[in-house]
Order: C-alpha cells, then structure tokens, then sequence
C-alpha cells in the first residue's frame, strides 16, 4: 500500500485500513455506501501528486484510500464540439497526447502532468503556467459526474459552452479537494492546437518593470499572450546547484525574469511578428 499511503513529497501519510481501486463508478458508489455503513473515512486519490497531504490519510483518520488509478478511459473526443468526455484517472499527459493527435489542446500544463489526474486537477483546481490566458481547470470543466458521500451519483454530465440552466452547481467541486463527493468523469473543453509558436525569457531589474512588461505584453499581444511564469535569480541560482544537468539560458543577471509564450492558432498570424513591437 505505501505508494498510496504516503505523499509524493514522503512528508505525509498515515497507512490506511486498506486501498479501494474501483473500475467503474457504480464500484465508487459501492465503495462509498459500505464506507459510510462501516463509519470510515474516505480520501481520494489521483494521481497523488499534490503537496499539502490531501491525497493521503492524516494522523487522526481512521480510514481508505479511494484510488482512481484504474478508471482511465478517455470515452469521446469530439473534434466538432471540441470537448473530451474522459473518466477521472485519466493522466494529463495522456488527454495532451490523444488531444493532440485530432489537432486539439487542453490547456492546462503543470510540471506534474505525467502522473496528475484529470479528477485530482479538479479537485484541486489546477491552474498551471497557461492560466492566465485559459484560468484555472474551472473554467474547461464543463460537464461532471460524481459520487456523493452517501453512494449516489450526481449527473451533471453536460457538454454546452452556454449553459445557464440553473446552478452551477459543477463549480462546487472544482477546488474542494473531495470533500464534496468523488469525481468520477468530467466532460472537458478543448481548443484548436496553436499553428505557431513563440516563446522569451526576460530579464527585468525590478517588480514593477516586471508588472508594467506583463501589462504592455497583455496589450500587444492579447490573446496571444498564453502562458507567463514569473521566478527570480535567487531561486534560478538554486536551481542550477541543484540540477547540474540544466545550463543558463540567458546571460543578463535578473534579478527577477519572465517566461512567456505566445501562440496563435490563426492560419497567416504569426506570434514572432510581435517582436517588433
Ligand atoms: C512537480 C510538480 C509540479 C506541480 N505544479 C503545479 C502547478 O503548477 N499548479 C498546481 O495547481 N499544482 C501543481 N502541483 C500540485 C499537483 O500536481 C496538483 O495539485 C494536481 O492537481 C494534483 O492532482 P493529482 O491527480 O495528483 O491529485 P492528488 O494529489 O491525488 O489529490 C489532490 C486532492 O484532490 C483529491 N482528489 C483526487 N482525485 C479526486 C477525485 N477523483 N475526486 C475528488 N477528489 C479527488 C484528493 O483527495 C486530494 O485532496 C505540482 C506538483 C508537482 C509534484
């Protein structure tokens, strides 16, 4: 059990009674029912990448893991209403690769997205360097199912862009990190993958000229501006001692840096005509 029992970061975790790994979601429902029968605390896991100990039991806990790992399927990519109808753990990197094969994208890229799970970036509401352009996971969910504490199935599996009928009441579960019930299969919003491509890394000598260059860059490049990663030289230092295999990209001393792409998925625009300006 110790790959479930313990964090990604090994700071974590107490060992549970056991782990569950249902298949399908009448298998979570039953889970579920027969752990709130037995008086048991139920803790979700995806793909166990978070780094606060949520996916894990804490110290007063007395109860399972609810491990998502065998429920991987990717359903539907529909390449006209561009969404993807995928159960919960489906791995990240795995939607980019079946996406991208049709000329799609999900926008969402963190640094864990070889083992985090479409139902733990929800959980969790993953944001991710593409963000700001795109927002958080929130705002591509557009259908959910989950099953709620007392083994019932909420079937909020809709697939329109325009949907004001009623509550929202998928939003709940964006960002509460299970508390609310387990996600089970979420209906996702795709894009058209980007044509071009253009990506910088900046060197600016103080917060505000790095606030005043993400501002300026908003407005010349609107929409094209996808991804922004703000870090500084103290922690670019630290991140060559440590990774002897990474080399400086850039000669200029910050002390602070911005990373950005920009992307068109426009036929005939192309991002490195921004350059000039
Ligand atoms: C190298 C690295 C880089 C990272 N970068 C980022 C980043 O840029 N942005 C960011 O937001 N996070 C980042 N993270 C944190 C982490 O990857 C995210 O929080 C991710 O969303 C967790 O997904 P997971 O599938 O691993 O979930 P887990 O870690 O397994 O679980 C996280 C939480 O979600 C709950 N949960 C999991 N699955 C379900 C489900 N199906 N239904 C209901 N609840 C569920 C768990 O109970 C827990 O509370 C990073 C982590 C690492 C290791």
């Amino acid at each position: 059990m110790r790959p479930h029992a313990r964090d990604w970061l090994d700071r974590h975790g107490e060992t549970p009674l056991g782990v569950a790994l249902p298949a399908t979601t009448s298998e979570v429902a039953a889970v579920l029912t027969l752990a709130r029968e037995m008086g048991l605390t139920v803790t979700p896991q995806g793909g166990n990448t978070g780094l606060n100990g949520g996916s894990v039991l804490s110290a007063q806990a007395q109860g399972i893991i609810l491990s998502l790992a065998r429920m991987i399927r990717i359903h539907v990519i529909d390449p006209i209403g561009m969404t993807a109808t995928v159960d919960a753990g489906v791995v990240l990197q795995n939607l980019h690769d079946a996406v991208g094969e049709q000329g799609l994208m999900f926008p969402l890229h963190l640094g864990s997205e070889g083992s985090a799970q479409i139902g733990g970036l929800i959980a969790t509401n993953a944001g991710g360097s593409l963000a700001a352009r795109y927002g958080m996971i929130e705002a591509q969910v557009l259908g959910l199912e989950v099953v709620l504490p007392d083994g019932s199935v909420w079937d909020g599996m809709r697939a329109l862009i325009k949907d004001n009928a009623g509550l929202q009441l998928r939003k709940l579960f964006c960002g509460a990190e299970g508390r609310l019930g387990v996600v089970t299969r979420a209906i996702l919003r795709l894009h058209p993958a980007p044509r071009a491509k253009a990506t910088a890394l900046l060197a600016v000598a103080d917060l505000e000229t790095a606030l005043k260059l993400g501002a300026d860059l908003r407005r010349e490049a609107g929409e094209m501006l996808v991804a922004t990663e703000f870090f500084s030289e103290t922690g670019f230092e630290m991140l060559l001692r440590h990774v002897p295999a990474l080399s400086r990209p850039i000669k200029a001393n910050g002390p602070f840096f911005l990373l950005v792409e920009l992307a068109s998925s426009c036929k005939g625009v192309d991002p490195e005509a921004t350059r000039a300006s």
